[in-house]
Protein backbone atom coordinates (compact mmCIF):
# COMPACT_ATOMS: atom_id res chain seq x y z
CA UNK A 1 0.00 0.00 0.00
CA UNK A 2 0.74 3.58 -0.66
CA UNK A 3 1.49 5.86 2.23
CA UNK A 4 -1.36 7.76 3.75
CA UNK A 5 -2.10 11.02 4.75
CA UNK A 6 -2.33 10.96 8.70
CA UNK A 7 -5.42 13.97 8.60
CA UNK A 8 -7.55 12.87 5.58
CA UNK A 9 -6.49 9.05 5.19
CA UNK A 10 -6.25 9.45 1.37
CA UNK A 11 -3.35 8.28 -0.29
CA UNK A 12 0.00 11.08 -0.14
CA UNK A 13 0.32 12.54 -3.29
CA UNK A 14 2.71 11.78 -5.74
CA UNK A 15 1.52 7.74 -5.29
CA UNK A 16 3.77 7.29 -8.16
CA UNK A 17 6.85 8.26 -6.41
CA UNK A 18 6.48 5.44 -4.22
CA UNK A 19 5.17 3.54 -7.26
CA UNK A 20 8.48 4.58 -9.45
CA UNK A 21 10.77 2.53 -6.47
CA UNK A 22 9.78 -0.58 -7.56
CA UNK A 23 8.80 -0.09 -11.24
CA UNK A 24 12.63 -0.25 -12.78
CA UNK A 25 11.91 -4.14 -12.38
CA UNK A 26 8.46 -3.65 -14.11
CA UNK A 27 8.58 -5.63 -17.15
CA UNK A 28 6.88 -3.74 -20.32
CA UNK A 29 3.69 -4.84 -20.07
CA UNK A 30 3.22 -3.46 -16.71
CA UNK A 31 4.83 -0.23 -17.09
CA UNK A 32 2.59 0.36 -20.00
CA UNK A 33 -0.51 0.09 -17.66
CA UNK A 34 0.83 1.12 -14.15
CA UNK A 35 3.94 3.37 -14.56
CA UNK A 36 3.72 7.04 -13.84
CA UNK A 37 0.21 7.25 -12.42
CA UNK A 38 -0.68 10.02 -10.41
CA UNK A 39 -4.08 9.44 -8.03
CA UNK A 40 -5.76 12.34 -6.41
CA UNK A 41 -7.13 12.25 -3.02
CA UNK A 42 -9.91 10.51 -4.32
CA UNK A 43 -8.41 7.09 -5.40
CA UNK A 44 -9.71 6.93 -9.07
CA UNK A 45 -8.85 3.81 -10.48
CA UNK A 46 -8.56 5.16 -14.39
CA UNK A 47 -6.38 8.30 -14.52
CA UNK A 48 -7.93 11.61 -14.21
CA UNK A 49 -8.18 14.87 -17.01
CA UNK A 50 -6.74 17.62 -15.13
CA UNK A 51 -8.16 20.01 -18.01
CA UNK A 52 -6.45 22.97 -16.28
CA UNK A 53 -4.51 25.57 -17.92
CA UNK A 54 -3.37 26.93 -14.95
CA UNK A 55 -2.50 26.22 -10.95
CA UNK A 56 -3.05 28.26 -8.33
CA UNK A 57 -0.79 28.77 -5.07
CA UNK A 58 -1.60 29.23 -0.98
CA UNK A 59 0.42 31.68 -1.02
CA UNK A 60 2.27 34.55 -2.55
CA UNK A 61 5.72 33.21 -1.13
CA UNK A 62 4.05 29.81 -2.89
CA UNK A 63 3.84 31.56 -6.50
CA UNK A 64 7.15 32.83 -6.25
CA UNK A 65 8.60 29.43 -4.82
CA UNK A 66 7.34 27.28 -7.91
CA UNK A 67 9.01 29.80 -9.90
CA UNK A 68 11.89 29.61 -8.59
CA UNK A 69 12.42 25.96 -8.59
CA UNK A 70 9.27 24.02 -9.41
CA UNK A 71 8.86 19.77 -7.28
CA UNK A 72 8.03 16.95 -9.42
CA UNK A 73 4.06 17.60 -8.54
CA UNK A 74 4.06 21.55 -8.74
CA UNK A 75 2.91 23.05 -11.96
CA UNK A 76 2.97 26.71 -13.00
CA UNK A 77 1.15 26.43 -16.51
CA UNK A 78 -0.36 23.89 -18.71
CA UNK A 79 2.02 25.10 -22.11
CA UNK A 80 5.45 24.16 -19.36
CA UNK A 81 3.49 20.64 -17.80
CA UNK A 82 0.03 19.56 -16.34
CA UNK A 83 -0.33 16.49 -14.22
CA UNK A 84 -2.00 14.30 -17.19
CA UNK A 85 0.77 15.09 -19.18
CA UNK A 86 2.91 14.13 -17.00
CA UNK A 87 1.60 10.79 -16.69
CA UNK A 88 1.78 10.40 -20.12
CA UNK A 89 5.38 11.38 -20.47
CA UNK A 90 6.63 9.01 -17.15
CA UNK A 91 4.85 5.92 -18.79
CA UNK A 92 6.51 6.42 -22.13
CA UNK A 93 9.88 7.27 -20.67
CA UNK A 94 9.25 4.30 -17.90
CA UNK A 95 8.70 1.82 -21.25
CA UNK A 96 11.68 3.40 -22.89
CA UNK A 97 14.18 3.53 -20.23
CA UNK A 98 14.50 7.29 -20.99
CA UNK A 99 15.66 9.36 -17.67
CA UNK A 100 12.64 11.80 -19.14
CA UNK A 101 10.27 13.08 -21.48
CA UNK A 102 8.55 15.61 -22.73
CA UNK A 103 5.02 15.67 -24.91
CA UNK A 104 3.87 17.50 -27.77
CA UNK A 105 1.20 18.79 -29.78
CA UNK A 106 1.87 16.58 -32.58
CA UNK A 107 5.13 14.47 -34.06
CA UNK A 108 6.28 17.51 -35.46
CA UNK A 109 6.36 19.25 -32.51
CA UNK A 110 8.13 16.91 -31.36
CA UNK A 111 10.71 16.63 -34.48
CA UNK A 112 10.86 20.60 -34.67
CA UNK A 113 11.67 21.10 -30.67
CA UNK A 114 13.92 18.03 -30.52
CA UNK A 115 16.00 19.45 -33.83
CA UNK A 116 15.96 23.23 -33.55
CA UNK A 117 16.32 22.54 -29.47
CA UNK A 118 19.44 20.90 -30.40
CA UNK A 119 20.90 23.34 -32.92
CA UNK A 120 22.45 26.88 -33.63
CA UNK A 121 23.76 28.80 -36.74
CA UNK A 122 26.88 27.50 -38.13
CA UNK A 123 25.98 23.40 -37.27
CA UNK A 124 25.70 20.81 -39.30
CA UNK A 125 23.45 17.52 -39.54
CA UNK A 126 23.74 14.65 -40.95
CA UNK A 127 20.23 13.21 -41.96
CA UNK A 128 19.28 9.74 -43.85
CA UNK A 129 17.48 10.72 -47.00
CA UNK A 130 14.78 8.53 -47.03
CA UNK A 131 12.10 10.59 -44.19
CA UNK A 132 8.64 12.01 -43.37
CA UNK A 133 7.92 14.82 -45.48
CA UNK A 134 7.37 17.13 -42.54
CA UNK A 135 10.44 15.67 -41.09
CA UNK A 136 12.47 16.56 -44.69
CA UNK A 137 10.54 19.53 -45.19
CA UNK A 138 11.87 20.97 -41.58
CA UNK A 139 15.62 19.46 -42.33
CA UNK A 140 16.14 19.99 -45.69
CA UNK A 141 14.23 23.54 -45.97
CA UNK A 142 14.05 25.18 -42.40
CA UNK A 143 17.73 24.48 -41.30
CA UNK A 144 19.02 26.31 -43.79
CA UNK A 145 17.31 29.20 -43.88
CA UNK A 146 18.87 29.59 -40.07
CA UNK A 147 22.41 28.80 -40.91
CA UNK A 148 22.33 25.22 -40.19
CA UNK A 149 23.97 23.19 -43.28
CA UNK A 150 22.84 19.61 -43.64
CA UNK A 151 24.74 16.29 -45.46
CA UNK A 152 22.03 14.07 -46.57
CA UNK A 153 22.85 10.12 -47.50
CA UNK A 154 21.63 6.76 -47.98
CA UNK A 155 20.76 6.09 -44.19
CA UNK A 156 21.68 2.01 -44.85
CA UNK A 157 25.10 2.37 -46.04
CA UNK A 158 27.29 3.27 -43.32
CA UNK A 159 30.42 4.35 -44.85
CA UNK A 160 27.89 7.21 -46.17
CA UNK A 161 27.37 7.94 -42.70
CA UNK A 162 31.36 7.86 -42.00
CA UNK A 163 32.17 10.53 -45.22
CA UNK A 164 29.49 12.53 -44.27
CA UNK A 165 30.25 13.19 -40.10
CA UNK A 166 32.83 16.51 -39.66
CA UNK A 167 34.35 18.27 -36.68
CA UNK A 168 30.79 20.83 -36.53
CA UNK A 169 28.77 17.65 -36.82
CA UNK A 170 26.13 18.30 -33.88
CA UNK A 171 23.41 15.96 -35.41
CA UNK A 172 22.44 12.84 -37.04
CA UNK A 173 18.75 12.28 -37.59
CA UNK A 174 17.31 9.02 -38.94
CA UNK A 175 13.74 7.46 -39.12
CA UNK A 176 14.75 3.75 -37.40
CA UNK A 177 12.51 2.35 -40.59
CA UNK A 178 11.54 4.64 -43.55
CA UNK A 179 8.64 5.47 -44.97
CA UNK A 180 7.43 3.95 -47.34
CA UNK A 181 9.89 1.40 -48.55
CA UNK A 182 11.06 0.25 -44.99
CA UNK A 183 14.32 0.34 -45.02
CA UNK A 184 16.39 -0.53 -41.77
CA UNK A 185 18.91 1.33 -40.58
CA UNK A 186 21.21 0.47 -37.96
CA UNK A 187 21.02 2.31 -35.06
CA UNK A 188 24.16 1.10 -32.79
CA UNK A 189 26.38 1.40 -36.28
CA UNK A 190 25.17 5.47 -36.75
CA UNK A 191 25.28 6.20 -32.94
CA UNK A 192 28.95 4.68 -32.77
CA UNK A 193 29.67 7.21 -36.22
CA UNK A 194 27.73 10.33 -34.54
CA UNK A 195 29.60 9.75 -30.86
CA UNK A 196 32.64 9.61 -32.22
CA UNK A 197 32.10 13.10 -34.20
CA UNK A 198 30.57 14.18 -30.89
CA UNK A 199 27.19 14.34 -32.42
CA UNK A 200 23.80 13.20 -31.08
CA UNK A 201 21.80 10.57 -32.81
CA UNK A 202 18.12 11.18 -32.56
CA UNK A 203 16.02 9.03 -33.67
CA UNK A 204 12.44 9.06 -35.48
CA UNK A 205 10.87 5.60 -34.28
CA UNK A 206 7.45 6.05 -35.37
CA UNK A 207 7.35 2.92 -37.53
CA UNK A 208 9.79 0.99 -35.42
CA UNK A 209 7.91 1.28 -32.30
CA UNK A 210 8.40 1.77 -28.98
CA UNK A 211 7.72 -2.10 -28.50
CA UNK A 212 9.63 -3.65 -31.26
CA UNK A 213 12.62 -1.61 -30.95
CA UNK A 214 15.01 -0.28 -27.62
CA UNK A 215 16.19 2.59 -29.47
CA UNK A 216 17.80 4.28 -26.63
CA UNK A 217 19.60 0.99 -25.57
CA UNK A 218 21.05 0.57 -29.20
CA UNK A 219 23.17 4.17 -28.74
CA UNK A 220 20.35 6.67 -29.54
CA UNK A 221 20.44 9.89 -27.51
CA UNK A 222 16.83 10.94 -28.36
CA UNK A 223 13.92 9.47 -29.36
CA UNK A 224 11.20 11.24 -31.12
CA UNK A 225 7.66 9.40 -31.25
CA UNK A 226 4.22 10.48 -33.26
CA UNK A 227 2.00 9.41 -30.50
CA UNK A 228 -0.71 9.85 -33.09
CA UNK A 229 0.64 6.77 -34.80
CA UNK A 230 0.33 3.75 -32.61
CA UNK A 231 0.12 5.26 -29.40
CA UNK A 232 -3.28 6.66 -29.61
CA UNK A 233 -3.82 3.67 -32.36
CA UNK A 234 -7.54 4.44 -32.44
CA UNK A 235 -7.08 7.39 -34.81
CA UNK A 236 -8.16 10.24 -32.68
CA UNK A 237 -5.45 12.70 -31.21
CA UNK A 238 -2.59 13.90 -32.28
CA UNK A 239 0.03 14.23 -30.13
CA UNK A 240 4.20 13.73 -29.80
CA UNK A 241 6.73 13.03 -27.45
CA UNK A 242 10.89 13.79 -27.48
CA UNK A 243 12.30 10.89 -24.81
CA UNK A 244 16.32 10.97 -23.41
CA UNK A 245 19.02 12.18 -21.14
CA UNK A 246 17.24 14.17 -18.57
CA UNK A 247 19.85 16.95 -19.24
CA UNK A 248 18.93 17.28 -22.78
CA UNK A 249 15.13 17.04 -21.95
CA UNK A 250 15.15 19.72 -19.15
CA UNK A 251 18.00 21.92 -19.83
CA UNK A 252 17.68 22.18 -23.72
CA UNK A 253 14.20 21.34 -25.06
CA UNK A 254 12.35 22.12 -22.25
CA UNK A 255 13.31 25.79 -22.67
CA UNK A 256 12.29 25.87 -26.54
CA UNK A 257 9.38 23.85 -26.51
CA UNK A 258 7.60 25.95 -22.76
CA UNK A 259 8.73 29.18 -24.69
CA UNK A 260 7.28 28.31 -28.15
CA UNK A 261 4.37 26.79 -27.31
CA UNK A 262 3.92 23.24 -28.60
CA UNK A 263 2.41 21.78 -25.58
CA UNK A 264 0.43 18.41 -25.86
CA UNK A 265 -3.48 18.79 -24.19
CA UNK A 266 -4.37 17.37 -21.36
CA UNK A 267 -7.39 15.90 -22.74
CA UNK A 268 -5.04 14.22 -25.57
CA UNK A 269 -2.58 12.95 -23.25
CA UNK A 270 -5.21 11.07 -21.55
CA UNK A 271 -6.23 9.25 -24.56
CA UNK A 272 -2.55 8.77 -25.35
CA UNK A 273 -1.87 7.39 -21.98
CA UNK A 274 -5.14 4.89 -21.76
CA UNK A 275 -3.46 4.34 -25.33
CA UNK A 276 -0.06 2.87 -24.05
CA UNK A 277 -2.01 0.35 -21.80
CA UNK A 278 -2.69 -1.57 -24.65
CA UNK A 279 0.19 -0.46 -27.13
CA UNK A 280 1.78 -3.75 -26.60
CA UNK A 281 -1.37 -6.15 -27.84
CA UNK A 282 -2.21 -4.17 -30.78
CA UNK A 283 1.76 -3.97 -31.73
CA UNK A 284 2.07 -7.43 -31.22
CA UNK A 285 -1.32 -8.22 -32.98
CA UNK A 286 -0.71 -6.32 -35.96
CA UNK A 287 2.23 -6.89 -36.33
CA UNK A 288 1.54 -10.72 -36.25
CA UNK A 289 -0.72 -10.60 -38.73
CA UNK A 290 1.49 -7.94 -41.06
CA UNK A 291 3.81 -11.24 -41.31
CA UNK A 292 1.10 -13.56 -42.30
CA UNK A 293 0.18 -11.12 -44.97
CA UNK A 294 3.97 -10.63 -46.11
CA UNK A 295 4.20 -14.22 -46.16
CA UNK A 296 1.31 -15.43 -48.03
CA UNK A 297 1.28 -12.20 -50.28
CA UNK A 298 4.96 -12.27 -51.63
CA UNK A 299 5.71 -14.09 -55.24
CA UNK A 300 1.84 -13.24 -56.14
CA UNK A 301 1.12 -12.46 -59.91
CA UNK A 302 -0.02 -8.96 -59.57
CA UNK A 303 2.78 -8.48 -57.19
CA UNK A 304 6.27 -6.84 -58.81
CA UNK A 305 7.59 -6.94 -55.01
CA UNK A 306 6.81 -7.07 -51.57
CA UNK A 307 8.38 -5.19 -48.58
CA UNK A 308 8.73 -6.68 -45.32
CA UNK A 309 11.57 -6.29 -42.68
CA UNK A 310 10.94 -10.19 -42.05
CA UNK A 311 10.89 -11.65 -45.31
CA UNK A 312 14.03 -13.64 -46.46
CA UNK A 313 13.84 -11.37 -49.47
CA UNK A 314 14.49 -8.10 -47.27
CA UNK A 315 18.00 -6.59 -47.82
CA UNK A 316 18.58 -5.69 -44.34
CA UNK A 317 16.52 -8.44 -42.86
CA UNK A 318 19.25 -10.25 -40.81
CA UNK A 319 20.23 -6.58 -39.07
CA UNK A 320 16.05 -6.35 -38.48
CA UNK A 321 16.05 -9.30 -37.08
CA UNK A 322 19.06 -8.60 -34.76
CA UNK A 323 17.71 -4.89 -33.87
CA UNK A 324 13.56 -5.51 -33.89
CA UNK A 325 11.73 -8.46 -31.68
CA UNK A 326 9.10 -7.68 -34.60
CA UNK A 327 9.15 -6.07 -37.74
CA UNK A 328 6.53 -3.86 -37.46
CA UNK A 329 2.71 -3.05 -38.40
CA UNK A 330 3.54 -1.83 -41.96
CA UNK A 331 4.08 -3.69 -45.34
CA UNK A 332 4.76 -2.23 -49.18
CA UNK A 333 3.32 -3.80 -51.71
CA UNK A 334 4.40 -2.62 -55.62
CA UNK A 335 1.71 -3.85 -57.99
CA UNK A 336 2.24 -4.57 -61.15
CA UNK A 337 0.83 -1.92 -64.07
CA UNK A 338 1.78 1.21 -61.61
CA UNK A 339 -0.33 3.70 -60.68
CA UNK A 340 -3.33 2.60 -62.87
CA UNK A 341 -2.82 -0.99 -61.24
CA UNK A 342 -2.49 0.51 -57.69
CA UNK A 343 -5.80 2.84 -58.12
CA UNK A 344 -7.35 -0.67 -59.36
CA UNK A 345 -6.18 -1.94 -56.45
CA UNK A 346 -6.94 0.96 -53.32
CA UNK A 347 -10.66 1.27 -55.22
CA UNK A 348 -11.47 -2.78 -54.69
CA UNK A 349 -10.64 -3.09 -51.34
CA UNK A 350 -13.76 -3.30 -48.86
CA UNK A 351 -12.30 -3.61 -45.70
CA UNK A 352 -8.70 -1.75 -46.09
CA UNK A 353 -9.23 1.98 -46.05
CA UNK A 354 -7.93 4.32 -48.35
CA UNK A 355 -5.66 6.64 -45.62
CA UNK A 356 -2.76 8.05 -44.78
CA UNK A 357 -2.43 7.68 -41.30
CA UNK A 358 -1.02 4.09 -39.65
CA UNK A 359 -0.97 2.26 -36.78
CA UNK A 360 -4.49 2.59 -36.40
CA UNK A 361 -6.33 -0.85 -35.05
CA UNK A 362 -8.63 0.29 -38.80
CA UNK A 363 -6.03 -1.17 -41.54
CA UNK A 364 -5.13 1.98 -43.90
CA UNK A 365 -4.01 1.81 -47.17
CA UNK A 366 -1.92 4.64 -49.09
CA UNK A 367 -0.40 5.09 -52.44
CA UNK A 368 2.60 7.07 -51.41
CA UNK A 369 3.58 8.68 -54.99
CA UNK A 370 -0.02 10.86 -54.93
CA UNK A 371 -0.23 11.85 -51.50
CA UNK A 372 2.02 11.55 -48.96
CA UNK A 373 5.15 11.41 -51.48
CA UNK A 374 3.00 13.78 -54.18
CA UNK A 375 5.83 17.16 -53.60
CA UNK A 376 8.96 15.22 -54.58
CA UNK A 377 9.99 14.77 -58.13
CA UNK A 378 9.99 11.69 -60.31
CA UNK A 379 13.41 11.30 -60.01
CA UNK A 380 13.37 12.00 -55.83
CA UNK A 381 10.91 9.50 -55.77
CA UNK A 382 12.76 6.63 -58.01
CA UNK A 383 15.81 7.19 -55.88
CA UNK A 384 13.81 6.64 -52.60
CA UNK A 385 12.33 3.52 -54.11
CA UNK A 386 8.96 4.91 -54.59
CA UNK A 387 7.57 2.92 -57.62
CA UNK A 388 4.35 4.20 -59.03
CA UNK A 389 2.38 1.36 -58.23
CA UNK A 390 4.18 1.19 -54.80
CA UNK A 391 1.05 0.64 -51.85
CA UNK A 392 2.00 0.94 -48.08
CA UNK A 393 -0.58 -1.23 -46.09
CA UNK A 394 -0.76 -0.37 -42.37
CA UNK A 395 -2.21 -3.60 -40.57
CA UNK A 396 -5.08 -3.27 -37.66
CA UNK A 397 -7.09 -5.23 -35.65
CA UNK A 398 -9.03 -6.88 -38.16
CA UNK A 399 -9.10 -11.04 -38.56
CA UNK A 400 -5.96 -11.78 -40.61
CA UNK A 401 -8.26 -14.11 -43.10
CA UNK A 402 -10.33 -11.17 -43.63
CA UNK A 403 -7.62 -8.75 -44.78
CA UNK A 404 -5.98 -11.55 -46.80
CA UNK A 405 -9.47 -12.41 -48.84
CA UNK A 406 -9.83 -8.16 -48.58
CA UNK A 407 -6.20 -8.04 -50.25
CA UNK A 408 -6.60 -11.26 -52.52
CA UNK A 409 -9.51 -9.77 -54.39
CA UNK A 410 -8.73 -6.81 -54.90
CA UNK A 411 -5.32 -8.16 -56.55
CA UNK A 412 -7.71 -10.27 -58.65
CA UNK A 413 -9.08 -7.08 -60.06
CA UNK A 414 -5.58 -5.29 -60.73
C1 LIG B 1 3.20 10.81 -38.73
C2 LIG B 1 4.66 10.92 -38.62
C3 LIG B 1 5.25 12.10 -38.15
C4 LIG B 1 4.44 13.32 -37.77
O1 LIG B 1 3.55 13.11 -36.75
P1 LIG B 1 2.21 14.00 -36.54
O2 LIG B 1 1.67 13.50 -35.27
O3 LIG B 1 1.36 13.76 -37.74
O4 LIG B 1 2.67 15.43 -36.48
C5 LIG B 1 6.64 12.15 -38.06
N1 LIG B 1 7.39 11.09 -38.42
C6 LIG B 1 6.85 9.95 -38.87
C7 LIG B 1 7.76 8.82 -39.26
C8 LIG B 1 5.48 9.81 -38.99
O5 LIG B 1 4.95 8.68 -39.45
Amino acid sequence: MPPTCSQCGGFLLPPHKWRDAMSDNWKPKTKLVHAGSRRSQYGEVSEAIYLTQGFVYDTAEAAEARFVKSGDDEFIYARYGNPTVRMFEERIAALEGAEDAFATASGMAAVNGAVFSALKAGDHVVSAKALFGSCLYIIETLLPRFGVEVSFVDGTDLNQWRAAVRPDTKLCFLEALSNPTLEVIDIAGVADIAHAAGALLMVDNVFATPIFQRTLALGADVVIYSATKHIDGQGRCLGGVVLGQRDFIRNVLEPYLKHTGGALSPFNAWVMLKGLETLDLRCHAQADTALVLAETLEGHAKLARTIYPALASHPQQALAARQMEKAGTVLSLDIKGGQAGAFRFLNALRIILISNNLGDTKSLVTHPATTTHQRLTGEQRAGLGITDGLVRVSVGLEDVDDLLADIQNALAQV
